[in-house]
């Protein structure tokens, strides 16, 4: 009996999780990264709790999108400087010999500098190559996205994996990211779970609206 309801309750707690997850998760799409910055600062739980609900969502996943991130970045030369954008817990600096720049809102680990992706403390041009895995969040993606281009190097390389239900209009968006100072060098939209987008940067970001950007 007490093994049954031991189940049944682990069963409750895992729903109970996995709700807590999509909620926070719906709040970071739907808000600006510093909304995202500000709900997390004032409930480092609630970062916690997205955090093990994330882990739980990709493990059921074929394969996890930072494995392709990894492998993109041994088959490039070690030397190129890297600059993880929300970073979660750093598996992709723990998996390569690069120096990465590991920026995310709370750390999960000691190597992650602390901040909004908004605004990273780099100088522009410091880095080869920005990533961005499952972490294109928030509804200012033109900001976040011009910051990756202000430390991107030119002709550096822009890497985003993302959602594929999250593309409503991959043309537009990939029309859009032209405006924001990036080329399409490659993109894997095989898999129904998630999308792999290479760009390199062609100069900095134009100014002005870029109505297709949305996700
Ligand atoms: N890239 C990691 C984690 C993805 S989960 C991986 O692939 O495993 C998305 C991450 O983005 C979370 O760790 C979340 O805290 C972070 N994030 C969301 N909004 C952010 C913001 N405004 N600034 C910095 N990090 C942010």
């Amino acid at each position: 009996r007490s093994g049954r309801s031991a189940a049944l309750r682990a069963r409750m707690e895992e729903r109970l999780l996995g709700a807590r997850f999509r909620y926070l998760n719906q709040q970071l799409y739907t808000g600006s990264s510093r909304d995202a910055a500000r709900l997390f600062r004032d409930d480092p739980a609630a970062f916690h709790l997205y955090h093990r609900g994330f882990e739980r969502q990709v493990r059921r996943w074929p394969e996890r999108p930072v494995q392709r991130i990894v492998r993109y970045l041994r088959r490039r030369p070690a030397s190129l400087v890297v600059a993880d954008f929300g970073c979660g817990d750093c598996t992709l600096a723990a998996s390569v010999k690069n120096q990465v720049h590991c920026f995310d809102l709370v750390p999960l680990s000691p190597r992650v500098t602390v901040c909004d992706m908004a605004k990273v403390p780099l100088a522009a041009e410091a880095v080869d190559v920005a990533v961005f895995c499952l972490a294109l969040m928030g509804t200012n993606l033109q900001e976040i996205l011009g910051e990756a281009n202000r430390v991107l190097k030119l002709g550096g390389t822009l890497l985003v994996a993302e959602v594929a239900s999250r593309f409503e209009d991959t043309r537009a968006f990939l029309r859009a990211m032209t405006q924001l100072g990036f080329k399409t060098v490659s993109k894997d939209l095989s898999s129904s779970y998630f999308y792999v987008l290479e760009f390199a940067k062609t100069g900095p970001a134009r100014p002005g609206p870029a109505p297709g950007l949305r996700l």
